[in-house]
């Protein structure tokens, strides 16, 4: 199974990519944690990174089209894989399809989670409350500013690629505004699981 979540930030892909991963036994590939690992690492991707994530920005496709390419070749990958925030731009989705032909990879879905722009930020104050409340640190891009910058280039980026997949008439929809429990039935029904 190799699956794409697509979905504004705070839409809930972390939360169902890991129910999936359980599920399927495959792994959940986030660019935003590996290239949060990076940062922690302070590998020169890392140091290339941070700045442009803190302030909510993007990282460049370069970078992110390279890590994605190396973590699919990896042991664990070969039965599948969840795709959660990649790709985030259209230039890195043709990057995508690029890679899995050459690869012979199939893409077996493309789930949206649309979700009501004016729930996402409540969802995102509430993921940093409840994380210094489990005594954890609270995500560098997680507060008002970086999230207006991070919706904007959701809105200007990463909508488009929901499109180029409609297009091709690969995407398929769940309503990520319903309980979570509920959310991942839907996935579930569409992936005939
Ligand atoms: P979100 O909570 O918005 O889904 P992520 O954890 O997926 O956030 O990503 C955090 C940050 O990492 C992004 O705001 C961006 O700076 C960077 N990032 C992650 N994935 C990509 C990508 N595919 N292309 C460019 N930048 C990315």
């Amino acid at each position: 199974m190799r699956l794409i979540l697509l979905g504004p930030p705070g839409a809930g892909k972390g939360t169902q990519a890991e129910r999936l991963v359980k599920k399927f036994g495959i792994p959940q590939l986030s660019t935003g944690d590996m290239l949060r690992a990076a940062v922690k690492a302070g590998t020169p991707t890392g140091a290339k990174a941070k700045s442009v994530m803190d302030a909510g920005g993007l990282v460049s496709d370069e970078i992110v089209v390279g890590i994605i390419a190396d973590r699919v070749r990896e042991a664990d990958a070969k039965r599948g894989f969840i795709l959660d925030g990649f790709p985030r731009t259209v230039a890195q989705a043709e990057a995508l399809d690029a890679l899995l032909a050459r690869t012979d990879m199939g893409l077996d879905a493309i789930v949206e989670l649309k979700v009501d722009e004016k729930a996402l930020l409540g969802r995102i104050e509430k993921r940093a409350r409840d994380m210094v409340a489990a005594g954890g640190t609270v995500r560098a891009d997680d507060n008002p500013e970086a999230f207006k910058v991070r919706l904007d280039a959701y809105r200007e980026q990463t909508a488009p690629v929901s499109a180029y997949y409609a297009r091709k008439g690969t995407l398929k929809t769940v309503d990520g505004m319903m309980p979570i429990d509920d959310v991942t039935k839907s996935i579930d029904r569409l992936l005939g699981a």
